[in-house]
């Protein structure tokens, strides 16, 4: 790579000029940067993506087409409808621009994968280099490995070796580039691509780089410490909120980690409970995605257990419909399910409630409830989402054991005892005695015109015990 030379630097799940490997890159080692962004509505809608999701993309490009301004980087924006025509679009927008090289960070779906392969074969057709990278992970997937050289299945070990790897290599974040030289160009026109519009109230999720790092350390200041205690309660606003952000690569995992390390003394794992418990949850995050570059099978639809292959799952479309509709008869999964729909994010504990209550008690296949979630979430993530789902359905890697079940009104009942979550997104609930909202069914409930519920749950676990011992591990 000569300095003279003019790169691309192509930004897909990675909306920042922060600690973003590939844009440092290009910067340091070209004199002249230009980015691209390629929407592909019809590969979105292929993937499930939720027009929140989309929402959010769109406002986050803006603010990035603003950051990227200031570094006197154009952006480009394609718009085309999947995949497939982005070879030959990028090959040609790299000639236009007479550029030597592109590039980007690592997407780890096998749909992506496969698009970089082609678009890197385009490229290297007109002698154009490709340079990709791994960003969104801390560690390159395929590095954390067993001592037999497996990738890990299993999340404890998993983390003890990703820490031991780091301890010997720490990670650094790279901080923004420096404005290149030359002229401020002019903005791309950005005439956008066709969507439908989102569902929510889009203010609660504000796009850019300094929402996402506001939100961090307002969390850092105000809950980290309390994370470990309060993160299982609904009705508190106790948890980061910064999935979005960290899906669409709006803020890097480093960040997160070093701010979390900062306020721990750099101890990863001992001082003070929150921090830790925190970092714990963000090697969840790194987990899915080791999982994601290792196991194709899981974005191709797949259990990650092959026996679990053919659970007899039950197709009840009227059941399905009043899961999503949050009119199940159990307050603490209508509660979730009415947030998802209301807010797009709905709160972790929650999710495995929910999930757990479709796949197990309701014996509905967890796919279903994957693209449900999917359609809704401004997080909506393959990694994340898929291998909570897996996880609930116990299909997954380090799964939930197949007989134990959250029971939705035990965790109601540890978890929201005031019932001010439940409340909160049950409105119809909201003048009912806390005792009664935790006895699905009574009198008092069914007056409030609240539905009786849907399943008897000693019956349904005896039904879903039933169905996965035969495939039972
Ligand atoms: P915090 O508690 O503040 O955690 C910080 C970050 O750690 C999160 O933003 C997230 O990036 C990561 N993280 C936390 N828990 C997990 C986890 N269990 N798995 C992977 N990463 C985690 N997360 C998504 O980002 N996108 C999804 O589509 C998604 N779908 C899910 C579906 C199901 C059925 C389940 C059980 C979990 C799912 N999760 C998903 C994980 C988790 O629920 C969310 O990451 C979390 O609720 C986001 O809230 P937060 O940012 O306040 O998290």
């Amino acid at each position: 790579m000569t300095q003279h030379a003019t790169a691309l630097v192509w930004f897909r799940s990675d909306l920042r000029v922060d600690d973003n490997s590939a844009l440092s890159a290009a910067m340091a080692n070209h004199a002249r940067v230009t980015a691209v962004y390629c929407a592909t509505p019809g590969q979105w809608r292929r993937h499930g993506l939720s027009p929140n999701r989309v929402d959010f993309i769109r406002r986050n490009l803006a603010c990035l087409a603003g950051e990227l301004q200031q570094l006197r980087v154009p952006l480009e924006l394609i718009v085309v409808e999947d995949f497939s025509a982005l070879p030959a679009q990028l090959q040609g927008l790299s000639a236009r621009l007479g550029v030597s090289a592109v590039y980007a960070n690592r997407e780890y779906g096998v749909d992506e994968l496969a698009r970089d392969d082609q678009v890197c074969a385009a490229l290297a057709a007109r002698d154009i280099a490709w340079h990709c990278f791994d960003d969104s992970p801390v560690l390159t997937p395929g590095s954390v490995r067993t001592q037999g050289g497996e990738p890990f299945k299993v999340f404890t070990p998993f983390k003890r070796r990703w820490l031991q790897l780091l301890a010997n290599r720490p990670f650094a974040c790279e901080r923004t580039p420096r404005p290149q030289a030359g002229a401020i160009p002019v903005l791309s026109t950005f005439a956008g691509w066709r969507y439908p519009e989102a569902t929510i109230d889009t203010a609660q999720w504000p796009a850019g780089e300094a929402a996402a790092h506001q939100r961090l350390q307002d969390f850092v200041e105000n809950g980290l410490a309390g994370y470990k205690a309060q993160r299982d309660l609904p009705a508190l606003d106790a948890t980061s909120r910064l999935s979005p952000y960290l899906s669409l690569g709006v803020i890097s995992v480093r960040r997160c980690l070093e701010a979390a390390l900062a306020f721990n003394a750099g101890e990863w794992e001992g001082g003070n409970p929150g921090a830790s418990c925190w970092i714990n949850e963000l090697i969840w995050r790194e987990f899915y995605l080791h999982v994601l570059a290792a196991f194709p099978r899981v974005s191709r639809n797949r259990p990650f257990r092959a026996e679990t292959e053919d659970v007899p799952w039950r197709a009840d479309d009227q059941e399905f419909a009043r899961w999503c509709a949050g009119r199940t008869g159990f307050p603490l999964v209508d509660a979730g399910m009415r947030q998802l729909v209301a807010s797009g994010w709905m709160h972790n504990r929650v999710r495995m409630v929910t999930a757990m209550f479709l796949s197990k008690y309701l014996l509905h296949d967890w796919r279903r409830g994957e693209a449900f979630f999917m359609a809704h979430l401004v997080d909506g993530d393959l990694a994340a989402n898929n291998g909570g789902w897996q996880w609930s359905a116990s299909t997954g890697t380090d799964a939930a054991p197949y007989f134990r079940l959250l029971s939705p009104l035990r965790q109601a009942e540890r978890f929201d005892p005031d019932a001010d979550y439940i409340r909160r997104w049950v409105p119809e609930l909201r003048d009912a005695r806390t005792e009664d909202i935790f006895r699905p069914g009574s009198p008092s409930l069914l007056a409030l015109g609240y539905p009786a519920p849907l399943v008897d749950l000693r019956v349904a676990r005896e039904r879903a015990l039933a169905a996965f011992a035969k495939r039972a591990a």
